[in-house]
């Protein structure tokens, strides 16, 4: 006797399971329709099934959206995805397997509708590390070596069980598992957006003169006691992903000059 479709649909979560996979993010009724009711069944067929029907993303899962200034500024906004819209930015009536945009109310711009293909997953912006011994590296001695949690513990914070890197700006955060969560991670990249705002003009002028980072040290005039240059440099040595391409390349080029061997 042919298996009825809620058997169908109960042995396809058990595979999808079986894979390590989470059955919610898959239409498993198109599944079971590809794979075993249109389909031959076969190992091919299941997986060509479960790829074509994975949902990328589904409302609550955290996005960033990529936001272009009137000033020419890069900005990474992070937030839930609220709904899903049709192209003219409509909601959409009833539930559908492919939506077109996503609405999302970041905190730190205004909302936006984005379609799908323009947002991005927003774990894919960091590098999470579980290694103990890579995570505590360097660790403070006071603490047996052992970082704690950076995320909101009040006076006792337990020790960090990862860290993570924003991809972006290189800044490594240690959380435990507890605060290792889109909400935090999202926190932690806003700190490097807002390096970026408070910081406009000096990146501003940098682009308009990228020269300025190779200007003369207050060791060579003895004028100032932090000559404009070298706050410049000081700047990009703090914030090395906001200097601009070319004042980089310029400071890079500076910085082979002054290890040069003095020639005698
Ligand atoms: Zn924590």
């Amino acid at each position: 006797m042919a298996a009825s479709m809620r058997e169908m649909r109960e042995q396809a979560r058990e595979e999808l399971g079986w894979e390590k996979r989470d059955p919610d993010r898959y239409n498993i009724d198109a599944i079971v329709r590809d794979a075993w009711i249109n389909g031959n069944g076969s190992a091919e067929t299941w997986k060509a099934a479960v790829e074509k029907h994975f949902k990328r993303f589904m409302v609550g899962d955290w996005v960033r959206l990529t936001v272009e200034t009137e000033d020419g500024f890069t900005e990474h906004h992070y937030g839930p995805i609220e709904n899903f819209r049709k192209p003219g930015g409509n909601h959409y009536r009833r539930e559908v397997a492919t939506p077109y945009a996503a609405f999302v109310h970041p905190e730190h711009t205004r909302s936006h509708v984005v379609p799908l293909a323009d947002v991005v997953e927003e774990i894919k912006d960091f590098e999470i590390i579980t290694e103990w011994s890579e995570v505590h590296e360097g660790g403070p001695e006071h603490n047996y070596g052992v970082y704690h949690c950076m995320g909101a513990h009040g006076p006792y914070p337990p020790p960090a069980k990862v860290m993570v890197i924003h991809k972006l700006s290189g800044r490594k955060r240690r959380f435990c598992d507890d605060c290792n969560t889109p909400d935090y991670r999202s926190r932690f990249a806003d700190e490097a957006l807002m390096y970026q705002r408070n910081l406009k003009s000096t990146i501003l002028e940098l682009r308009a003169d990228p020269t300025l980072i190779t200007g003369p040290s207050a060791n060579a005039r003895q004028v100032w006691d932090n000559s404009p240059a070298d706050q410049y440099r000081d700047f990009a040595d703090a914030f090395p992903w906001l200097v601009p391409a070319p004042a980089a390349e310029l400071y890079q080029q500076w910085k082979e000059t002054q290890s040069a061997p003095v020639a005698s």
